[in-house]
């Protein structure tokens, strides 16, 4: 049998080694293992079930229909999901037993109207605007919603379970942005404890925050790059530093191999041109596959133990890597990205190669790419 055009190759030992690393690290406070985006390009229930054998007691995800996927494998671990559209279908999501970010009174209303009609409280977090301008209550409207909340629970509606708000710039943890939100959220507590909340959990801290930032650990952090074994913050420490291990291998074999001459231009646009007569080499992964097209001419690739880069444009479907002198025959694995424990590069090389975060770059490996489980 042919060997697998490409692959990408999960260590689920890896991910479940990477949440006991966390919960090491954050002390009392509780683990939720995000894994929203097919966990960050890993695989949703794979990823999930590795993370709980690590000791999440939790899962995150950013819509709805993630956390019924949970369900409908038969995870059975608390699932937050925190962004649903509106007029969401909420009675399956209780009826399910999945718990709600709500940032709005309408949202609240919805949520509640399904606990009516599915006769399950909703279980709720309320989420605070500290400062990142995107979901949940902003100081002005924060008294509101928990008024709101507050009256739910007592109507037996709701059950007021999480206050939680997220960070904007954990990613540099000196950023003063971050001590900002973390004053803000103690004093957005503050204001709902003074109105009689006494929620189970109380959580701020995504990777950057439960790694780098002591103080926004409270009782639960949403973990999701950390899971995956890259750093959140890789200008301050790379992932084995953390006690990391990322957790994918991105490999393929050579489809073709082929000497070509000196002057010859390379790829769409021929915006480079072989200097001398050297051997190329074609791995079929492209930006059809999520390999980033701004890594062209720049994306590094361990061909035969050697580090090559990609010449010329990145394809929907392949890049082209130069092998120079070497004899490097097709069917030879090439691969773009691993722990880097071996020479290879890692997810961390190729966001640098393109100018963008380690988070985009194993997101978007495509689902053309099928993942294989060790
Ligand atoms: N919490 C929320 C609300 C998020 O949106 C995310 C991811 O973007 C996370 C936690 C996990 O963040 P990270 O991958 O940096 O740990």
């Amino acid at each position: 049998m042919r060997a697998p055009r490409a692959e990408a190759v999960v260590d689920l030992s890896a991910v479940a080694g990477n949440v006991r690393a966390i919960g090491d690290a954050v002390g009392a406070a509780e683990v939720m293992a995000v894994v929203k985006a097919d966990g960050y390009g890993h695989g949703l229930v794979p990823s999930a079930r590795a993370a709980l054998a690590g000791g999440a007691t939790w899962l995150g995800t950013a819509f709805p229909e993630e956390a019924l996927a949970l369900r409908a494998a038969g995870v059975t671990a608390r699932v937050l999901t925190w962004l649903p559209t509106p007029g969401e279908d909420w009675d399956p999501v209780l009826a399910a037993d999945v718990d709600v970010s709500v940032g709005a009174p309408g949202l609240l209303a919805e949520v509640e109207a399904a606990a009516v009609r599915t006769g399950r409280p909703a279980r709720v977090h309320l989420e605070a605007d500290t400062g990142l301008s995107r979901g949940g209550a902003t100081p002005t409207t924060w008294p509101a919603l928990v008024d709101a909340a507050l009256r739910a629970q007592a109507r037996g509606t709701v059950r007021l379970v999480g206050l939680w708000s997220h960070l904007a710039c954990a990613d540099e943890p000196e950023h003063p942005a971050n001590a900002e939100q973390q004053a803000r959220f103690a004093d957005m507590l503050a204001t709902a404890q003074a109105m009689g909340a006494d929620p189970e959990v109380r959580h701020l801290a995504g990777s950057a925050g439960a790694l780098h930032l002591p103080g926004t650990r409270y009782d639960l952090v949403r973990a999701g790059i950390a899971t995956y074994g890259l750093a959140p913050a890789p200008a301050v420490a790379g992932p084995a530093a953390l006690g990391l291990v990322p957790a994918m291998t991105l490999v393929a074999h050579l489809s073709l191999v082929k000497r070509v001459a000196a002057g010859k231009g390379v790829s769409y646009g021929h915006t480079e041109t072989t200097a001398r007569e050297t051997t190329l080499g074609v791995v079929p992964l492209g930006y059809g596959d999520g390999v980033p097209r701004h890594a062209s001419s720049t994306g590094p690739v361990l061909v035969a133990g050697e580090r090559r880069r990609v010449v010329g444009r990145v394809c929907m479907d392949q890049v082209i890597v130069d092998l120079g002198a070497d004899a490097v025959t097709a069917g030879e694995p090439a691969v773009l990205f691993g722990p880097g424990r071996h020479g290879e590069p890692t997810a961390q090389d190729w966001a640098d190669a393109a100018g963008t975060i380690s988070y985009e770059v194993v997101t978007r490996i495509g689902a053309r790419v099928p993942r294989t489980y060790e």
